[in-house]
């Protein structure tokens, strides 16, 4: 072993000590035992492989579902002084060659592969004559079958253990439910392996969901407020909206880019690439973005439609901050949205099975949105995390919603969907209930019913805000062959035969409309007045380093580090050596010019 870990992590990684359980995982694989690592996103997976590659003699291969994502590692490797390179598919040859020449002559720390080319058997028969150290699966989840990222090639990495016995393996995710955990070690054969699960708590994300109404104008007035000049991600169902919600926010003076399936592979990394180097940019996006996206500054994730699982709902909102300073997960929603999953679902070939437990993850998911408690705690206890406390750091426990006894509206609306056979939506319901004498009401003749009329004491809103929840809570069933007609389930027997009360909750559209008086701006990073010229200088200098050799500005420093250097203002070189996240390396690449700035910057101060 050539150095103790902990002398990696100070003077190479610049870090103080080690988070969670890094020290443990490190410590089993440097041993030579398996490991599983389930950790959140922004947890620190990446040093629990990283250091053992610097520790252990031989190479590191690390496994990694996306291109993207290694050539975004191994800038970021190599920065740090750390001898990492890739090969994939887009590897020139003669590069190729050189990798492969530095790879048998034992020069490579780390040496990244997508699964597929891994297993080939020229990769394996170079792999033969190589001496390694550890094999890293990295985003493993994308074993599963029933996740979101599946990857068919991820099921053959068990061969490794046959084919390469004595080497350890660590499988790190952040996906954490029961089933998925279990489900990686079965597949991986990761049977002897030591499993590490950290809090999935990310306490520095804020948590925000309203219901949907003009969701594009509730979003800009979300950006403007709380993240004038921030990038960030905003996720969209469908390609259209995708194309209309970026286009649009143009207009609106902010800089977005689209990014979806249906763009070309070009246009695609394009953007990708713009949002990695360029400051305060939105990328606008379908699910097809964000693995991979290892931004460590993204500091808003917003959701203009809902997901369709609690677990792409983490993992998505996840994407902000990982960087460890505050950001926010916004989201708004509609019963739109339930009518359009569910028949994107019943519409897929997927067998009865897997869509019983789709619509068990989407009834997840929509409870979530109605919760009347702390949002954190169901997120937390989704993956089997019970908090006793409520977080303090969602919108649910700064503003509480108020609830009505809304058992006499359910009733009504209830018996609305029954008397009018069960085959209309809410639009039409709605209309029936107001006494409203529309065309379709007179087509059907349902200015008849005996419950037409009955609702004039609520508003429409409060009318679809009533099916919504009803919906919602799995009273009604939306039945998509009857093009989102709402249906009973037996569930609302009870409640119709008053033996039973419901508590509905009063919607809110924007957030501190009401009485609150709690500041708002919970997901935002915060620079004192009088910090802010020595901030924007830092930033500068930072790009220009970052422009002048194409990579990203936080591959030089990312924001937290930044912070730091504001904070303690380093006027020399030992006092820079001190900030987090500045290792030998960077010290002597960059921190001579950072400690002028702020010597200069202090200097004027005086
Ligand atoms: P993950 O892969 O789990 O999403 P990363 O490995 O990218 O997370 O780590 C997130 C951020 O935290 C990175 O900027 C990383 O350098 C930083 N980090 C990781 N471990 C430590 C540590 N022990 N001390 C300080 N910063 C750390
Ligand atoms: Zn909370």
């Amino acid at each position: 072993m050539a150095d103790s870990v902990l002398e990696i992590l100070h003077n190479t990684f610049g870090y103080e000590s080690f988070r969670g359980f890094q020290k443990e995982v490190i410590n089993t694989v440097i041993q030579g035992l398996d490991a599983l690592v389930l950790m959140p996103t922004g947890g620190g997976k990446s040093l629990c492989y990283q250091v053992p590659a610097l520790a252990l003699a031989g190479t590191t291969v690390v496994v990694s579902p996306l291109i993207a994502l290694m050539e975004d590692q191994i800038s970021s490797l190599k920065q740090l002084g750390i001898r990492a390179e890739s090969l994939n598919s887009g590897t020139p040859y003669p590069e190729q060659q050189r990798i492969e020449q530095e790879l048998l002559t034992g020069h490579l720390d780390l040496l990244y592969v997508a699964p597929e080319r891994l297993l080939t058997e020229s990769m394996q028969r170079l792999l033969d004559q190589v001496k390694l150290a550890l094999f890293a699966i990295d985003e493993a989840h994308c074993v599963s079958q029933w996740g979101h990222d599946f990857r068919p090639e991820y099921l053959q990495l068990c061969r490794l253990k046959h084919r390469y016995p004595g080497i350890p393996r660590i499988a790190l995710t952040a996906t954490a439910d029961r089933r998925t955990r279990k489900e990686i070690a079965e597949r991986l054969e990761l049977d002897n392996a030591r499993v590490f699960v950290d809090s999935f708590n990310r306490s520095n994300i804020f948590y925000r969901i309203s219901q949907k109404k003009q969701g594009k104008q509730q979003l800009l007035r979300f950006l403007q407020k709380e993240h004038p000049e921030d990038s960030g991600i905003v996720y969209c169902l469908s390609r259209k909206r995708v194309e209309d919600t970026a286009h649009w926010l143009n207009e609106q003076g902010r800089l977005a880019l689209p990014y979806h399936a249906g763009m070309s592979n070009e246009e695609r990394s394009r953007n990708q690439q713009r949002f990695l180097k360029e400051d305060g940019l939105i990328i606008v996006a379908t699910v097809a973005f964000g693995m991979g996206i290892d931004k460590p500054d993204v500091r808003f994730v917003a959701h203009l439609d809902l997901p369709k699982s609690i677990e792409a709902y983490y993992q998505e909102t996840g994407r902000a901050g990982r960087d460890g300073l505050p950001a926010t997960a916004w989201m708004v929603y509609g019963l739109q949205d339930v009518v359009l999953l569910r028949q994107i679902q019943s519409g897929s070939k997927a067998s009865p099975e897997i869509q019983r437990v789709e619509q068990q993850k989407l009834d997840a998911m929509l409870s979530l949105c109605e919760v009347t408690s702390c949002r954190r705690q169901v997120l937390l206890n989704y993956f089997d995390e019970p908090m006793d406390e409520k977080c303090g750091h969602c919108d649910l426990c700064l503003e509480p919603v108020d609830t009505w006894d809304g058992t006499e509206a359910a009733r009504k609306a209830l018996s609305c969907v029954y008397r009018t056979g069960q085959l209309f939506g809410v639009s039409h319901l709605v209309d029936v209930l107001m006494g409203k004498e529309t065309a379709k009401v007179c087509q059907f003749n349902h200015q008849h019913t005996s419950t037409y009329g009955i609702g004039k004491d609520y508003k429409q809103t409060e009318w679809r805000s009533i099916y919504r929840q009803l919906v919602a809570r799995g009273y009604i069933n939306v039945d998509i062959e009857g093009h989102g007609s709402l249906k009973l389930n037996e569930r609302c027997r009870p409640l119709l035969k008053g033996d039973e009360r419901i508590l509905l909750r009063q919607d809110r559209y924007e957030h501190a409309t009401t009485k609150s008086t709690q500041p708002v701006e919970k997901g935002r990073v915060l620079v004192a007045d009088e910090d802010k010229p020595l901030w924007d200088a830092l930033r500068t200098l930072r790009r220009e380093m970052a422009e002048k050799q194409g990579v990203p500005a936080y591959i030089i420093f990312n924001d937290k580090t930044l912070f730091e250097m504001l904070r303690h203002k380093p006027c020399d070189l030992e006092a820079m050596s001190q900030i987090s996240g500045v290792g030998q390396y960077k010290l002597e690449q960059y921190g001579q010019q950072f400690v002028e700035l702020i010597s200069q910057a202090l200097a004027y101060h005086d």
